[in-house]
């Protein structure tokens, strides 16, 4: 996967107040050095309150760190109450949105459909979509992962045209393995893998497949990580509980040494 440039993208779900997201983003990013920043893409997802602050300090520090958001709405604007849309996550210059979050798909209803639309919405506003996708322990127990993470790569790119795709990143999570302190194995991990850049070849082009980031996510951490990123169609992580704590998410930052 030398082509491929890794990401390493912390989740943080639902933590840190804009003051603590400032001071997070300031320890990490100056923690980092320009060999960290050559080595891999870094990035945070902070919720939307810190989106602005965190706009602020990047730009205003030039600081190489990347941000995203959580979620996004499948809608541009209207009547939608709560909701965030993708132009204005673009104008808060978020690089990427998390779509189809195993927690916003168990906790908010958010089925393959659902999942479609947000993709096209960040595509729709220069975002990159961080397509979540995963089994749980039945269907894993079944050994029915790869057959059902397929076919939530295929819903949720259901009319998504190739030029669009190319800038997909794919986050394989195992819903049992999140916030669980149970990792998949590196092999775990490879397997689903392979079989999501196979579909995308199947999808659109080889090249498209080959290009397209893949990332593991479940219960990374500092000494798990080494193992799942030396697989070869593992290109990053996507980190929740871990990317909470500077040091640590700077050590997964170098997840090399
Ligand atoms: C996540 O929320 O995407 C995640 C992988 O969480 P954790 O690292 O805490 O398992």
């Amino acid at each position: 996967n030398a082509k491929r440039t890794p990401l390493i993208a912390g989740n943080w779900k639902l933590n840190n107040t804009h003051l603590e997201a400032i001071r997070l983003v300031q320890q990490i990013a100056f923690s980092l050095t320009d060999d960290d920043f050559e080595a891999a893409e870094i990035a945070v997802l902070p919720p939307f309150t810190s989106l602005r602050s965190v706009q602020t300090l990047v730009e205003g520090d030039k600081l190489k760190i990347g941000y995203g958001a959580q979620d996004i709405s499948p809608h541009e604007s209207g009547a939608y109450t709560g909701e965030i849309s993708g132009p204005m996550l673009a104008k808060l210059g978020c690089s990427y949105a998390l779509a189809g979050h195993s927690e916003r798909r168990e906790h908010h209803g958010e089925d393959d459909a659902t999942v479609n639309a947000k993709v096209k919405a960040a595509f729709a506003s220069d975002i990159t979509p961080i397509l979540c996708l995963g089994e749980g322990l039945d269907v894993r127990k079944a050994g029915n992962q790869v057959a059902h993470t397929v076919a939530q790569l295929d819903g949720a790119l259901s009319e998504v045209p190739e030029e669009q795709a190319r800038r997909l990143v794919v986050a394989y999570e195992p819903v049992w393995a999140i916030g669980t302190g149970e990792v998949a194995t590196p092999d775990d991990a490879q397997e689903v893998c392979a079989a999501l850049r196979e579909r995308l070849g199947e999808l659109y082009s080889a090249e498209t497949a080959q290009q397209t980031r893949i990332l593991y996510g479940g219960s990374v951490k500092s000494d798990n990580i080494a193992g799942i990123m030396a697989k070869s169609d593992v290109d990053g992580a996507l980190v929740g509980g871990a990317s909470l704590k500077a040091d640590e998410f700077v050590k997964l930052a170098r997840f090399r040494e």
